[in-house]
């Protein structure tokens, strides 16, 4: 018995390290469109539209149908379950419609934020109970990556040992039990707006989970090139009154991210966090630019900073369909820009500026 034994084949390792790695090619991201039923309530509810499964279904329908130049500028989309086994009007399943256009199919395979007992209202993620057999079949049935989302909020003592400790190893978890199964999986500890604490409160937050983050993936053995990191981008409290630049808010972002991620790891993928349509993509074109170490593709995995247009234009109603397409475009093209530090912030769309900040944010 060796004393290290074989975590992952040869094989197995380049299979994970090449889909990510094409995940994060250049001026390439993620569509999040794995919004659960409750989450897709608060997207429908205030454009009128009712959260049925079938008015779910037309929605990604909108989404996954755009037209093939989408994928020039994203390469994986992460569905919820319903989504992954839902096809278009024409019965082709979306994974395939997707497939078909060059992007990868990805899943969620968490199930949900609960309550941390004995915390200061701090949280987990669950879902470990037979993941890997989810796993399995998903992968089967035409999954790459998987993602899994937990949540840390920013108080005078939180986020608290415990709370730092469970999630980076529930993620450890899921990230071992992911690449056994050939899925690539996003990690993503994802550290709430709220509150009122300034950016050098935040950066040093950030700093503090990832490092508890990188020291369970590696207390499990996860293989860094086979994974991809979903964090916050540093921003400052949404209740902060200090004003921040976009170069700011790079600084404190790439600081945090070179003092504890590995350069081993394939590529950073960041949520947008309630931030507006336009500032995810400067904040994201300003990180690029910022002439920090960042041995790592910096891109985005945004849901709401990608679909607020999107949803706006579209109002439930096929006559707009196009035009909502036009908006996904648009945002998409804004955000592959900003992945090679290019975007100018000069491509307007319905909702570029609207806030969509949602207090203690659940997905
Ligand atoms: P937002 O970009 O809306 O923050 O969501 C991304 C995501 O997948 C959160 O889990």
């Amino acid at each position: 018995m060796p004393i290290f034994p074989q975590y992952l084949t040869p094989e197995q390792e380049d299979e994970l390290r090449k889909i990510a790695n094409a995940i994060t090619a250049p001026g390439k991201g993620i569509l999040a469109a794995d919004e659960s039923t409750g989450s897709m309530g608060k997207r429908l509810g205030p454009i009128g539209v009712e959260n049925t499964e079938e008015n779910r279904r037309r929605y990604r329908e909108v989404l996954f149908s755009s037209p093939d130049a989408l994928a020039e500028n994203v390469s994986g989309v992460i569905m919820f379950h319903e989504t992954f086994y839902q096809k278009n009007k024409d019965g082709v399943p979306f994974v395939k419609v997707l497939q078909q256009k060059g992007m990868i199919p990805g899943i969620k395979v968490d199930k949900g934020v609960v309550p941390l007992a004995g915390s200061d209202d701090e949280c987990t993620t669950q879902g470990l109970d037979g993941l890997s057999e989810r796993c399995a079949q998903y992968k089967k049935d035409g999954a790459q990556f998987a993602k899994w989302r937990c949540v840390l909020k920013i108080g005078s003592h939180n986020p608290s040992y415990q709370a730092m400790i469970e999630n980076a190893n529930v993620l450890a978890r899921y990230a071992s039990i992911c690449q056994q199964n050939g899925l690539v999986p996003i990690v993503e500890p994802e550290v709430l707006p709220d509150g009122t604490h300034d950016l050098y409160t935040a950066q040093k937050v950030t700093e503090q989970v990832l490092a508890f983050q990188y020291k369970a993936l590696a207390d499990h053995h996860v293989f860094l090139e086979g994974t991809l990191l979903k964090p916050n981008m540093v921003t400052a409290g949404q209740s902060c009154t200090t004003k921040y630049t976009a170069q700011d808010i790079a600084k404190a972002t790439v600081t945090a991210l070179s003092r504890t991620v590995p350069p081993a790891v394939a590529g950073v993928t960041f949520l947008s966090g309630g931030q507006s349509e336009e500032d995810a993509s400067i904040n994201l074109s300003a990180i690029n630019a910022f002439p920090g170490r960042k041995p790592w593709a910096l891109t985005f995995s945004y849901g709401r900073a990608l679909q607020a247009s999107v949803l706006k234009a579209w109002q439930g109603k096929d006559d707009n369909v196009k035009t909502a397409q036009n908006e996904l475009l648009m945002r998409a093209k804004a955000n592959g820009l900003a992945a090679m530090g290019q975007y100018k912030g000069d491509i307007q769309s319905a909702a570029a500026g609207q806030s969509l900040f949602v207090e203690k944010h659940a997905y």
